[in-house]
């Protein structure tokens, strides 16, 4: 039995994470676990790094990577709300500094 790599991401929020932390529908399909939205996959999670990397790089947007690295699994109900939850998370961290 080969392992299944699939790395699945919200299409409605923005959950993202390896296959097995998603949650499964009353009709068997993968879901966030936390708002049970639809999700998108790709074959890796490689390459859906590789799509956070191209959409930074397009954006020019530093933030956007380690955004993503910190939200893996959490389930925002838009990018914008998960930008200013990461951004309370750095002011957060600056205080520990
Ligand atoms: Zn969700």
């Amino acid at each position: 039995m080969s392992e299944d790599t699939r790395y699945v991401y919200g299409a409605g929020c923005t959950f993202s994470g390896p296959i097995q932390r998603a949650g499964t529908t009353q009709s068997g399909l993968p879901c966030c676990p936390h708002c049970k939205g639809m999700l998108f996959e790709t074959d890796t999670e490689e390459k859906w790094w590789e799509m956070v990397r191209s959409y930074a790089q397009k954006k020019r947007d530093e933030s956007y990577e380690p955004m993503w690295c910190w939200a893996t699994g959490r389930c925002c109900a838009t990018l914008e709300s998960l930008r200013s939850a990461y951004a309370l998370h750095l002011e957060a961290s600056d205080d520990d500094a």
